[in-house]
């Protein structure tokens, strides 16, 4: 003897770092559940989030690590190359709702904190006094300084000319 039950087919597929899921009976509603198992409808027993878990026991494909969010505000951030730190090798992002300014806020941030923890390059030692950190100028400083001085340059180069 078959029983039976109604089984709704649900579909789950990966988009970012998150999990997209619906039911076949109802596909205009989306569900949006994350890494951390909260579903985008708001309820926190979501059939969505068992669906998902179900989903990954079965091999299905893992969402692949997200970016945290933003630091600033928690928005949710993407990925922009363009921003990715050359030195730092840290993955540049724009903030969903700050864009790039909630990005160099938070790397603005950082550095702060790291020169408030240690701000010496090169740390004092007997009979040397060390290099501060603050004592160098920035690179936007410097690209600055150089343009005024080639600035200066060129208008006394005209001068000598007239
Ligand atoms: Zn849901
Ligand atoms: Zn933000």
């Amino acid at each position: 003897m078959t029983v039976d039950v109604f089984v709704p087919q649900i579909s789950v597929s990966v988009q970012r770092s998150t999990y997209l899921v619906q039911r076949m009976d109802d596909p205009f509603r989306v569900h949006v559940v994350d890494k951390n198992k909260t579903c985008s409808c708001g309820d926190p027993h979501c059939w969505s989030i068992l669906a998902v878990a179900d989903y990954l026991r079965s091999g299905g494909q893992r969402a692949p690590m997200g970016l945290p969010a933003c630091p600033i505000c928690g928005s949710e951030t993407f990925p922009d190359r363009k921003w990715d730190g050359k030195y730092t090798k840290q993955p540049g992002w724009r903030c969903a709702t700050g864009g790039i300014g909630h990005f160099l806020q938070a790397k603005t941030q950082r550095i702060r904190q790291q020169w408030a923890e240690n701000p010496w390059l090169i740390p004092p030692a007997s009979g040397y006094p060390g290099v501060r950190r603050d004592e160098l100028m920035t690179w936007q400083e410097c690209e600055a300084a150089e343009q005024e001085q080639h600035q200066s340059t060129k208008s006394q180069v005209e001068l000598e000319v007239q």
